[in-house]
């Protein structure tokens, strides 16, 4: 029998990595591994045009000027528009997040036009959210609490094509109550962290959409304890 397979394409490690985001990567290949798929993985620089037969895409968190060369090379390449088409999972933090939607705010807050992947506007927040962030996702989504760290002055409002990934229970996210976006295999997080070490469940989810089957789970004891002390650091202790 061939073996399993996972084309994993991270976009733009030159403009868009901050906060450990590169992290997703090694998360998705280590439990693609420990289930006996391939990953291969490709990194795609910003002179570089994007793949179309990519599995999973990853997108990190960047600052106000690499974000907005990120978004205009995307635009104008395609190939992420094609690779939704065709089917591909996204993963998107922060920066990664906001440049999915139709619009987010520039360095003066000027709006700068996005990809219109996901149904979200982003603008510019009176306070930069820097903290600790935790939300319960979706039920539908089968994933437990997630955690992470964010660090944005960008605030998002979901158009109804979108729905929120979580309910924040601890930081600002979104800037609405809800944290995160989801439709179809595209979700988008203000979650650092990075987001996949902290919370494998997401990274199960992205992993079984690509091969389109049930992931056998395997021994999460490590990132359970690293989850626990996070929650418990956070969270408000009930009285
Ligand atoms: N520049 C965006 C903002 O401040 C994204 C920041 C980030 O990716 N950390 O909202």
């Amino acid at each position: 029998m061939p073996s399993e397979t996972i084309k994993i394409v991270w976009i733009y490690p030159d403009l868009l990595s901050t906060y450990g985001d590169g992290g997703n990567v090694i998360v998705l290949e280590r439990r693609a591994r420990l289930r006996g798929i391939i990953p291969r993985t490709v990194r795609v620089h910003s002179d570089e045009p994007v793949p179309v037969d990519g599995d999973i895409y990853l997108l990190g968190g960047g600052e106000d000027r690499p974000q907005i060369l990120a978004a205009q090379r995307l635009r104008v390449d395609g190939g992420l528009h094609k690779a939704v088409e065709f089917g591909a999972a996204v993963f998107a933090v922060c920066a990664g997040y906001q440049l999915l939607g139709h619009e987010f705010g520039g360095e003066e807050g000027q709006p700068v036009p996005g990809m219109g992947l996901l149904d979200i506007r982003s603008g510019r927040g009176d306070v930069r959210a820097v903290g600790e962030l935790a939300g319960e996702v979706d039920p539908a989504l089968g994933v437990p609490m997630i955690t992470g760290f964010e660090n944005h002055q960008g605030v998002t409002r979901l158009g109804p094509a979108a729905k929120p990934l979580a309910r924040v229970a601890v930081g600002i996210g979104n800037g609405d109550g809800y944290e995160g976006a989801y439709n179809g295999r595209i979700v988008g997080t203000y979650m650092h962290g990075p987001a996949l070490v902290r919370n494998p469940g997401l990274a199960d989810l992205l992993l079984s959409w690509a091969v389109k089957r049930r992931l056998e789970p395997i021994d999460d004891s490590w990132a359970g304890r690293l989850r626990e002390e996070r929650l418990r650091a956070v969270l408000p202790t009930p009285s």
